[in-house]
């Protein structure tokens, strides 16, 4: 289907970026256009003015501090992220990242994107609670960096507000993570997702149950512990054409335990 008629702009700076998004309600961001684009053939959404953030260096990159954070540009891809010697740091972003749909959307598709969408069937926002990432957000008042429970508000929805950008994301050091997830075939969304981080202690965030990735921090890495503090967040995960609810409640378990191990296996 062919898109409605939209204005364009391809801003040169964050600034500019920022001040044609203040001035005009009716503008979004573009980014990887993966999803924003099939929104909008779709006719579930209508912006007035896509604007462009491909041109603006200061939002790309991956940098690796001396205590090992990384801080990555909104507008990083996958494919960059996955070939990136830096975020090898923290080995998940890419293992993760190569697990996304095909080689075109992982080209095209960004980590700020992804984020920014907040689609409960996406990797990256539950791989991002449980990692434990800050996100920093500018817009014409200044930046302010939240925490992952702050930045998902609920699906498709996010701390980034209306004129605001989301800029780059903080990853901090630590090597032993795992992600696990049941997926609409080879290369589809999740069905349920489930990551964990054993850095200090457990931290497990959960996709696809609820709206937001759901964190939990069981008692320790033992299998019986992880399902426990599974159950125990009384899930209620919503049914579709894809699985059930409470089939969804038991991937939420199995899923954990994998993730669990593999992150003690990193
Ligand atoms: C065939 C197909 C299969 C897919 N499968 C998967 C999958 O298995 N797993 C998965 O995780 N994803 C999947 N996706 C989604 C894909 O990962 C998208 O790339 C991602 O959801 C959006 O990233 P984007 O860079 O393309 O953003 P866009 O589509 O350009 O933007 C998405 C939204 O975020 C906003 N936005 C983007 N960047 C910023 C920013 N810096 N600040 C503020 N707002 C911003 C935009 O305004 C828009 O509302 C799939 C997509 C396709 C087409």
């Amino acid at each position: 289907m062919l898109l409605r008629e939209v204005a364009y702009a391809r801003p040169s700076s964050l600034a500019e970026a920022l001040e044609i998004l203040a001035a005009d309600d009716g503008a979004r961001a573009l980014a990887g256009g993966q999803t924003l684009i099939n929104v909008m053939k779709a006719r579930a959404g209508s912006p007035d003015t896509l604007v462009d953030l491909n041109g603006l260096h200061e939002l790309r990159g991956i940098e690796l501090g001396a205590d090992g954070t990384l801080e990555i540009g909104a507008m990083t891809t996958y494919t960059e992220i996955m070939a990136s010697s830096e975020a090898r740091a923290r080995p998940i972003l890419g293992e993760v990242c190569a697990q996304i749909a095909d080689v075109q959307v992982r080209n095209r598709g960004t980590i700020g994107g992804n984020v920014c969408t907040n689609d409960p069937t996406n990797h990256l926002p539950p791989l991002l609670a449980a990692l434990g990432a800050q996100f920093t957000i500018q817009g014409a008042g200044g930046e302010r960096t939240v925490a992952a429970d702050a930045f998902f508000l609920g699906v498709y929805l996010t701390a980034v507000g209306p004129g605001e950008l989301l800029t780059r994301i903080r990853v901090p050091a630590g090597r032993n993570d795992g992600f696990a997830a049941v997926t609409l075939g080879v290369e589809g969304t999740c069905i349920v997702s489930a990551a964990a981080s054993l850095n200090g202690s457990v931290r497990l965030a959960l996709g696809c149950v609820d709206a937001v990735p759901v964190v939990l921090t069981p008692s320790s890495t033992d299998a019986d512990a992880v399902r426990q503090a599974v159950r125990d967040a009384a899930l209620e995960p919503p049914s579709d054409v894809h699985a059930s609810s409470e089939y969804r409640r038991h991937l939420a378990e199995v899923l954990a335990v994998r993730a669990t191990d593999q992150a003690q296996r990193s």
